[in-house]
C-alpha cells in the first residue's frame, strides 16, 4: 500500500525526536512491499528526512492538504492517491482511511504507538478493517464537538 505518515507529533515530538520504534516499523513497512511517503501541512519537511536520516525509506515528501483532503491532491502535486493514513489529527484519516495515533510530544514519554500502527496495518491487510479503536475506515464520519 501507499502509506502516507504525518510528520508532527505523529513521527515527530516537540523536541525534535523522533516517534520511538518509527525506523524500525518503516524498515518492516518496506520489508512488507509497502511504499511509505511523508506529509505535513506546514510543507515538504525535507530538514525533518534529513535530519532523522529517513530518505532510504520514503518514496515522497509532500505538502498535505489541511482541508478537501481529495480535491487538493492535485494542487499539492501529490502524484498518488493514499492509500492508508497515519496522523494525529482525525479527519484526515477519516478521509483517506487509517490510524487516528495519539500525540508524540516529547522522547522521556513511553510509547508504543508504531508497534500498534504496524499491527493495525496487518490487520487491514488480513480482513479489510481492524477492531482497533485507533483505526478509521475511508470515509468515516467524524463527530462535529
Ligand atoms: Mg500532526
Amino acid at each position: 500500500m501507499k502509506i502516507f505518515f504525518d510528520v508532527d507529533y505523529t513521527i515527530l515530538g516537540l523536541d525534535d525526536t523522533l516517534r520511538p520504534g518509527t525506523v524500525d516499523t518503516f524498515q518492516k513497512l518496506l520489508d512488507d512491499g509497502h511504499e511509505i511517503y511523508i506529509w505535513s501541512g506546514l510543507g515538504e519537511r525535507w530538514e525533518v528526512i534529513e535530519k532523522h536520516e529517513l530518505g532510504r525509506f520514503v518514496s515522497g515528501v509532500y505538502e498535505k492538504p489541511t482541508h478537501h483532503y481529495h480535491e487538493r491532491l492535485v494542487e499539492l502535486k501529490v502524484p498518488v492517491e493514499p492509500e492508508f493514513v497515519i496522523d494525529d489529527y482525525p479527519e484526515i484519516v477519516a478521509a483517506f482511511g487509517g490510524v487516528w495515533v495519539p500525540p508524540y510530544f516529547f522522547s522521556r514519554s513511553v510509547d508504543h504507538e508504531m508497534a500498534r500502527i504496524y499491527r493495525i496495518i496487518c490487520d487491514f491487510l488480513e480482513t479489510g478493517g481492524s477492531e482497533d479503536r485507533q483505526y478509521r475506515a475511508k470515509g468515516t464520519k467524524v463527530p462535529l464537538f
